[in-house]
């Protein structure tokens, strides 16, 4: 459903995505794990055009979306949900409205139609009581459950998640993973970046390490986690495990 070939992403002379080559089937979840700075966010951001590679390819259900249009590209956008380490909620409006914007004005459905859905996705975070709240009157937990409902809104076809839990109190951190994996057994097409090692065991069919802008090492979670082949893998693991 989507794939890079020998993708990489320069700022300036800094290069760094050093030619990715990775795939994701419908209904995969991929956890992305490596150190700070090693381009997690960066390859994210090329999956869902926000950055344009500088070489390779991404492709998405079969389309090539490095040659096309920013107008077709912002069709192909919808069908990616993202969901950022800092919730980026609309403080102004209400939940339930925070959740209807997109539906309503980017794909022009019915208030009555978008207020429906998004009561039954707040119900599936576990937020149903929360329609009304102002977005700062929630915890963070429950800011990053509206934002990961905001994003299933658009009924994407993929949900990229880039440290969802990175912010958030330790208390939190547990419902906002408890949300993800539902949505994983759901089918969702999902990649986590993430520094949840226990999630990522439970949750990954395939869990990648990325050091350095290159992808060193990719396999089951017992494959990484308990035989990891590489060295870089191997230290890396010993550092946070
Ligand atoms: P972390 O775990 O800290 O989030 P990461 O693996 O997500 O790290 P990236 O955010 O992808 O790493 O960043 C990789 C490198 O790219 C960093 O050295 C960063 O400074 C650089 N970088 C990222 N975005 C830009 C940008 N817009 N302009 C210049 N350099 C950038
Ligand atoms: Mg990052």
């Amino acid at each position: 459903i989507l794939e890079t070939q020998q993708l990489t992403k320069s700022f300036g002379n800094n290069q760094i995505l050093k030619g990715i080559d990775s795939k994701i089937e419908k209904g995969e979840v991929i956890v992305v794990i490596g150190p700070s700075g090693s381009g997690k966010s960066t390859y994210l951001r090329c999956l869902n055009s926000l950055e344009t590679s500088t070489s390779g390819t991404v492709s998405f259900e079969g389309q090539v979306v490095n040659q096309l249009s920013e107008e077709q590209l912002d069709k192909i956008r919808e069908k990616m949900g993202m969901v950022f380490q800092s919730f980026n909620l609309f403080a102004n409006y209400s939940v339930l409205q925070n959740l209807n914007l997109a539906p309503m004005y980017v794909q022009g459905i019915s208030e009555t139609e978008a207020t429906q859905k998004s009561r039954a996705l707040l119900a599936q975070v576990g937020l149903a009581d929360k329609a009304d709240a102002q977005p700062t009157s929630l915890s963070g937990g429950q800011q990053q459950r509206v934002a990961i409902a905001r994003a299933l809104a658009m009924n994407p076809d993929v949900m990229l998640f880039d440290e969802p839990t990175s912010a958030l109190d330790p208390e939190m951190v547990g419902e906002v993973l408890n949300v993800i994996k539902d949505l994983a057994q759901t089918g969702m097409t999902m990649v986590i970046v993430t520094h949840e090692m226990g999630f990522a065991k439970n949750v990954a069919d395939q869990v990648w390490f990325m050091d350095q802008g290159q992808l060193i090492e990719k396999g089951t979670p017992e494959q990484v986690f308990d035989h990891p082949q590489e060295a870089r893998t191997k230290d890396f693991l010993s550092k946070i495990l």
